[in-house]
């Protein structure tokens, strides 16, 4: 894909923007967000994280006129056939907090002996709203859901997360560690290579 010099981040975290500004600033892209352009959150009304990452990316690329990457993350586990996926943070409700998301999900896989998961990231780049042929990264972190939390480190499900190669879970790791090892960390190097013509 051409390179673009401008894009606008379909995201409000500015936890990602730093993230993203720097993985892409050497490649001579400059990455605005959003929110920086008056472009409000859009809906994520499908059942698949490149259908919302998707709908993300075109709707701040209509709306600023720029290229825009969006993107969507989740937790699967494969006894509940990939949930609750899209439905991570809201696992326990509209309102839930990740303690409560946490409780849920072991609730729900109690009587479970097969405790694989992965996370799954995905980051799609439009060169416009109507780009035909988006720019798509994905990343997988593969581990085990664990029958009580430990840690303090992370988001999310990482307290649950066990990773048997690091013999701890997700958020007992250093988080540098974490952001070289993740689904996240995964994708966006592949967006990198590809944008640099080598993925
Ligand atoms: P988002 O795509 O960053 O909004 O993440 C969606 C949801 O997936 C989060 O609210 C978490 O529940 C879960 N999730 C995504 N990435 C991670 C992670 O690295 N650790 C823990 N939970 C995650």
């Amino acid at each position: 894909m051409h390179r673009p010099a401008r894009l606008v981040l379909a995201s409000n975290n500015p936890g990602k923007l730093r993230e993203l500004s720097a993985l892409l600033a050497p490649l001579g892209i400059e990455v605005l967000a959003q929110s920086a352009l008056g472009i409000g959150e859009a809906e994520e009304p499908h059942l698949t994280f490149i259908e919302n990452a998707l709908a993300k990316a075109r709707h701040a690329s209509s709306r600023s006129g720029l290229p825009a990457l969006a993107d969507d993350s989740g937790l699967c586990v494969d006894a509940l056939g990939g949930a609750p996926g899209i439905r991570s943070a809201r696992l326990a409700g509209g309102d839930a907090s990740d303690a409560d998301n946490n409780r849920r999900l072991l609730e729900l896989l109690v009587h479970c002996a097969d405790r694989r998961a992965h996370y799954y990231c995905v980051l799609v780049l439009v060169r416009g709203p109507d780009d035909p042929q988006p720019l798509i990264a994905e990343g997988e972190w593969a581990g085990e859901i664990l029958r009580e939390p430990r840690g303090a480190g992370g988001f999310g499900y990482d307290p649950l997360f066990w990773l048997p190669e690091s013999g701890c879970t997700s958020a007992e790791l250093p988080a540098a560690r974490k952001n070289e090892l993740s689904h996240r960390a995964i994708a966006v190097s592949a967006l990198v290579r590809r944008l640099r013509g080598i993925g």
